[in-house]
């Protein structure tokens, strides 16, 4: 049983990498993100939801959690560093904006540069 969750997964994991892929290159094509790249997206949140695996570093910080985009660097999404905190902001054409932590710590201490 076990075998065939593993293999499951991995079929999954497959069509989810697929779909990702197709939903780029439409996203690419119009930057504004149109039904059917959003459509792709929606579908491989199924297969996740469906075969209960993990979305993956990808699919979480590659799509929008507001209108289920893909996020392009420069196409529809602002990239902008926040150095002071310790951040990277992706922010969406639609508003959204999402905060990847690159430093473990939090601010950056005055103190070390006295
Ligand atoms: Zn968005």
């Amino acid at each position: 049983m076990t075998k065939n969750k593993k293999l499951l997964e991995e079929i999954a994991s497959g069509r989810i990498e697929s779909l990702l892929s197709m939903a780029r290159t439409r996203t690419l094509q119009n930057s504004a993100g149109d039904d059917l790249s959003r459509r792709y997206v929606g579908m491989a949140q199924n297969i996740i939801s469906h075969y209960k695996i993990p979305a993956g570093r990808r699919m979480r910080r590659e799509v929008c959690a507001s209108c289920s985009t893909v996020l392009i660097a420069g196409v529809n999404c602002s990239v902008r560093l926040a150095s002071q905190y310790g951040y990277v902001s992706y922010r969406c054409a639609c508003g959204k904006e999402r905060h990847v932590m690159y430093r473990s710590h939090g601010p950056k201490l005055l103190e070390q540069q006295v």
